[in-house]
């Protein structure tokens, strides 16, 4: 038995696993300390939540601890908004960070005194050159690259020169701290990188007390040893500037330096996740900010009514991987509905709505029918509905003209109203130019939902809901953003958007059950899916929905087991 589950145990196993098991084994680590480092520079999307939910899962599972880290030190695109809107998405999302909360800024200090080290050592140099010029001398994959006429200063020039950068001395960008390491190396991130410039930009943190400020290249491994970071995941990208992280923390003098391991990001197909196309569809008003729920930032998929177990479950079945792939989005849905649809009630709800009125049934007459809430979950109990006269049914629940195989409501046929009684279509009331404003019809007492009549069947249910006590509320219905037949750029790099992304329905019914649903309160509309009160725009007395998705989907989860 324990033979068996411990097989099951390495077969699942991702590659990062993998390598932390090897790590602990040859004792190079005897604990793991994992962290995710966002740069304050934007919303958090599904992308930043497999990083999230990677690092958190594996220090939970090493019985190790997860940092929420801010990597803010590039104060120029960096804002107070974005911090705020990062830890309550990393808490949303179940990352366990609790008082390990940093921020990178707070290491300026020990960073320039590292860099200070590496000018003892000989292993930095103040350099002159212009950006353009750096960039000319470093040479390409073909060309190696020439060394800097500064590279040889000695010691206490440099430390002189680093010292009046600190100070201010220099104009933006005329002086760098350069790493000096290799300029023939195969691998161009270890031509003599830059690790410190000057900058005069007014920090969150720090406000104007530093004017130099870190590249990523030696600022990263620094907070991650600065932590006791074992672990440190990134994505992909940075595999080649692993030999400079390893450098850094070797030169820095840190003991038991951190692991650099890289994983593949997370992709959707047709779907925006890069702040910058976010950052100008926000900038162009064309969507309702950061948390507009067509988009794929965590608050937006929250807005939305995805639930964070949802996409737990995504992120665990798209899986870690070292090869870059691109995920249908249609399986996020898939999550989405498979968490929902026992959980949820199901209710009611009329979008595109006629009136049916019911000639024989009393007019100041009222009756309460019984339904299940959710059919595959009686765990969620039953509720009461008030049945009268007048109702609401959808718009395409009726036809004038039926054609074939159309078992729903038209003149001569009957239907059971779910949950209440078999009505007859008996005739159509128009207006004068000829559109339908009700559909009239008879009912047999009969045949009430529970009370075992079975004399005859029908063929067709349809749903409703009471004109007098339905609730009149908005609902919002989505799609790509993304026109998703042109692809998602145009041959300019700019976006291909759908024209039909939002569809606006002002005049929907809802039961009247829902009249106390509060921001993110979701049910399964019998038919049109799961919705969920839009936290930013609803109101007690004017609910508005966003569907979150609709019911069936061509997707199928292929097990493999
Ligand atoms: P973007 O430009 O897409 O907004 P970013 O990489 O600039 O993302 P950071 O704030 O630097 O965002 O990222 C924080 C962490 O999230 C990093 O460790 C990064 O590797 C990881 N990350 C970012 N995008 C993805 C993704 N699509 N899939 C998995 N991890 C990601
Ligand atoms: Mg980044």
């Amino acid at each position: 038995m324990s033979e068996e589950i411990k097989n099951t145990e390495t077969v699942s196993k991702n590659f990062i696993e993998i390598e932390i098991d090897k790590d602990l084994a040859s004792k190079r680590f005897d604990h793991v300390q994992t962290r995710f480092p966002p740069e304050p520079n934007g919303y958090l999307h599904i992308g930043h939540a497999k990083s999230i939910i990677l690092n958190n899962d594996i220090a939970k599972e090493y019985n190790g601890k997860f940092n929420l880290r801010f990597d803010d030190t590039n104060p120029t695109k960096e804002k107070e908004e974005f911090v705020n809107s990062i830890i309550e998405d990393v808490k949303w999302l179940g990352g366990e960070f609790e008082d390990r909360l940093f921020f990178a800024s707070n290491y300026f200090e020990e960073m320039y005194e590292k860099a200070v080290l590496l000018i003892k050592k000989g292993k930095a140099f103040v350099c002159d050159l212009s950006a353009d010029e750096i960039r000319e001398y470093r040479g390409d994959f073909k060309t190696p690259g020439k060394e800097s006429p500064y590279r040889n200063r000695t010691v206490e020039e440099n430390l002189k020169l680093f010292e009046d950068m600190k100070n201010g001395m220099f104009e933006d960008g005329s002086h760098v701290l350069r790493a000096k390491i290799d300029m023939a190396s195969p691998n161009i991130n270890m031509r003599d990188p830059v690790i410190y410039r000057v900058a005069r930009m007014t920090h969150h943190n720090t406000g104007d007390k530093w004017c130099i400020y870190p590249m990523y290249d030696f600022a990263h491994p620094i907070e991650d040893a600065i932590e006791g970071i074992t672990h440190s995941l990134c994505t992909l990208e940075f595999e080649d500037h692993r030999p400079l992280y390893d450098w850094v923390v070797r030169e820095c003098e840190y003991r038991n330096p951190p692991r650099q391991i890289e994983f593949a990001k997370l992709y959707l197909t047709n779907v925006v996740t890069g702040k910058r196309y976010i950052k100008k569809l926000v900038e162009d008003k064309i969507v309702d900010g950061w948390d507009d729920p067509r988009l794929v930032s965590i608050a937006a998929l929250r807005r939305r009514g995805y639930t964070p177990e949802s996409i737990r479950n995504f992120v665990k079945l798209a899986g870690v991987s070292k090869a870059d792939s691109s995920i249908e989005s249609a399986m996020l849905e898939y999550c989405i509905r498979e968490d929902l649809k026992l959980k949820k009630p199901r209710i009611m709800a009329i979008l595109d709505p006629i009136k049916l009125i019911i000639d024989n049934y009393p007019e100041n007459q009222s009756e309460i029918c019984t339904m299940p809430n959710n059919l595959e979950n009686p765990e969620l109990g039953e509720r009461e509905i008030e049945f009268g006269r007048e109702l609401y049914i959808e718009r395409d629940d009726f036809m004038e003209v039926p054609p074939k195989k159309y078992f729903r409501l038209f003149p001569g046929n009957e239907v059971r109203l779910m949950g209440a009684y078999f009505v007859t279509c008996t005739s159509v009331e128009k207006d004068e130019n000829g559109n339908i404003i009700a559909v009239h019809a008879t009912y047999d007492p009969e045949t009430k939902s529970g009370s075992g009549f079975n004399a005859r069947k029908v063929k067709g249910t349809i749903h409703w809901v009471n004109a007098k006590t339905a609730l009149n509320v908005e609902v919002r219905l989505y799609e790509n953003i993304v026109d998703e037949e042109k692809g998602k750029l145009d041959e300019n790099g700019n976006l291909n958007l759908n024209p039909n992304s939002l569809t606006v329905l002002k005049n929907c019914y809802v039961e009247s059950c829902l009249k106390d649903a509060k921001a993110y309160d979701s049910f399964q509309f019998v038919r049109n899916g799961f919705f969920c009160v839009d936290a930013k725009d609803s109101r007690p007395d004017a609910l508005v929905f966003n569907r979150i998705v609709s019911l069936k989907s061509s997707f199928k989860l292929v097990k493999n087991d």
